[in-house]
């Protein structure tokens, strides 16, 4: 007989698992994207890297947390342009997020990270987190997974400032530790948008930029839609961000 939930994975629980679960445990909700990474990874990169991240934490943690299926969707409109791009509008991912949240508050659990694999989601998850805390009183935190490792990703990082960005050095090598045989680095080349003259802006996802954001430059006109250095993703040092996030 099933006493105590046997696994993390929430999908894996039972309701009366769900009944008797620890509350106080954290529930991890990863919210990706499904779109373009240039011509050498896949349109599920976000999805498989915070999944990865997640497992990674409860895997280290096994009493403390339980993953939620993910929400393989995102704030993407800008992508559109690229064959296989799903994008969900912002208000709608406000709206379906804060549902799936206010589905655990009623549950009872009283902790939840919306663990972001996809940057463009980074403020409208803020807003779930937000509006999650405001309506049912419970703690909800956003959380961009990069931003919890950026001073190890830029401890180990071999490309210069702007390398670390979408489908860059840092998607490219994580994706590569846990799949390799899906990231084709022979298609990437080298785009480093990164305007060294600015203070301000920013296109370095482990923040080695300015402070301010990069969305006004993203999209149309950028050949294979990536930014950074794939190539430095070859390192054997990429499973070292795995470690530390562990
Ligand atoms: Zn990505």
């Amino acid at each position: 007989m099933r006493t105590a939930p046997v696994t993390t994975a929430y999908g894996h629980l039972t309701w009366e698992d769900v009944r008797d679960a620890d509350k106080d445990r954290v529930v991890i909700l990863n919210v990706s994207a499904t779109e373009d990474h240039g011509p050498h990874m896949p349109l599920d990169t976000d999805t498989v890297l915070g999944m990865a991240v997640a497992e990674g934490v409860a895997k280290a943690a096994p009493e403390e947390v339980f993953v939620m299926p993910p929400v393989p969707y995102g704030f993407n409109e800008h992508h559109k342009d690229f064959p296989g791009v799903i994008w969900i509008q912002p208000e709608t991912l406000i709206a379906f997020v804060t549902d799936i949240t206010k589905s655990l508050a009623h549950h009872g659990f009283r902790r939840i990270l919306l663990l972001n694999s996809h940057g463009s989601n980074h403020p409208v998850l803020d807003l779930a987190a937000r509006k999650t805390v405001i309506e049912t009183g419970i703690i909800c935190v956003s959380a961009s997974y990069w931003n919890l490792m950026s001073a190890r990703i830029n401890e180990i990082r071999k490309s210069e400032i702007g390398g670390i960005a979408h489908a860059g050095e840092f998607e490219a090598a994580m994706y590569m530790h846990l799949h390799p045989e899906r990231v084709v680095l022979e298609k990437s080349t080298t785009q480093n948008l990164h305007n060294a003259d600015s203070k301000f802006f920013n296109l370095d996802l482990a923040g080695a930029g300015g402070g301010s954001d990069a969305y006004a430059l993203v999209v149309r006109g950028i050949p294979g839609r990536h930014h950074g250095r794939p190539d430095r993703g070859q390192s054997r040092d990429r499973q070292k961000v795995f470690r530390r996030g562990h």
